[in-house]
């Protein structure tokens, strides 16, 4: 039986269309119709299973998966046993703590005691922890930004990329949290011969990202 390396990628999302490009555009040639879960390449031992970002890190740890392409942020969310092999210089955007913008900000400082609505509760109660601030973290999945306008919070940590969204809320920017772009992780015991395929595959994305610059 011929050994295939399981990669996992985004379903639908903003990480789907970069991540499709980047595996046709190393040479890997498959179908990805719209409710499918998984394809086989036609022409290199890989399978490419189509899955929601957020679960990506749990199914690499459980080898579901062998590798997997998400956010930096959602692997560090995750705090799984995988590691990262490749950054991959798209869906690059920051993770940042945002207050109303009538409010005067008085510095990391400020946010002891506060109340932080977020979809990254491991990644903020870190950063808190990191600066001696004790603050009330309360996580909720989506539409964080407007938690402070329904008073649920008083600030939020959330994804910015141009920070359109944060001004549409009353809200500005304050403190970065993290820098994130998306990432390959792999679980890190593989096995000699999907490593192998995955050397191969990550010597080829090199090459692709070479030819751009
Ligand atoms: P769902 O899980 O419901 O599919 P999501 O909010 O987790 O949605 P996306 O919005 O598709 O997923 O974002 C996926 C990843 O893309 C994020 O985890 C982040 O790494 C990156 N990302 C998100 N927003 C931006 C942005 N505005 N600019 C660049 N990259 C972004
Ligand atoms: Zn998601």
């Amino acid at each position: 039986m011929n050994t295939l390396l399981r990669i996992a990628i985004q379903k639908s999302g903003r990480l789907q269309e970069g991540s499709l490009e980047l595996l046709k555009e190393s040479g890997l040639s498959f179908s990805n119709g719209k409710d499918q879960l998984k394809t086989q390449a036609r022409n290199f031992p890989v399978e490419v299973l189509f899955l929601r970002d957020d679960d990506i890190p749990q199914y690499v740890e459980d080898k579901v998966a062998d590798v997997g392409l998400v956010g930096e942020n959602v692997f560090a969310e995750k705090k799984k046993k995988n590691q990262i092999v490749k950054r991959l210089d798209f869906a690059k955007c920051r993770l940042s703590i945002a207050i109303p913008r009538s409010e005067t900000y008085g510095g990391i400082a400020s946010l002891h005691g506060k109340n932080i609505a977020t979809s990254y509760p491991n990644i903020v109660k870190d950063f808190l922890q990191k600066h001696n601030i004790t603050a009330g973290i309360h996580e909720i999945s989506g539409s964080v930004e407007i938690a402070p306008g329904i008073g649920l919070a008083d600030a939020i940590c959330d994804i910015v990329s141009t920070g359109s969204t944060l001004l549409g809320n009353g809200l500005k920017e304050v403190e970065t949290v993290m820098q994130s772009e998306a990432v390959i992780i792999a679980n890190p015991e593989l096995g000699p011969e999907k490593q192998k395929i995955l050397d191969k595959l990550l010597f080829r994305i090199e090459a692709v990202k070479k030819a751009k610059n």
